[in-house]
């Protein structure tokens, strides 16, 4: 999100992350960026709770 760096994470680590946060569940599962710390949003993830996110949705 800051400096669109692009980072492939399997989709069951994604997952993972997803089961772990009890959070807003319009958020998806965010990853820190490792080049600048800032957020990653997912490109396409279709959540646990059966909400799809887009990048796009959101440009
Ligand atoms: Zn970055």
């Amino acid at each position: 999100m800051t400096c669109h760096e692009k980072e492939e994470i399997p989709i069951n680590v994604v997952r993972d992350f997803d089961l772990m946060d009890d959070g807003d569940p319009t958020i998806p599962p965010m990853f820190a960026c490792e080049k600048c710390g800032g957020k990653m949003y997912p490109e396409y993830y279709k959540g646990i709770h059966g909400i799809e996110y887009k990048l796009s949705d959101i440009l």
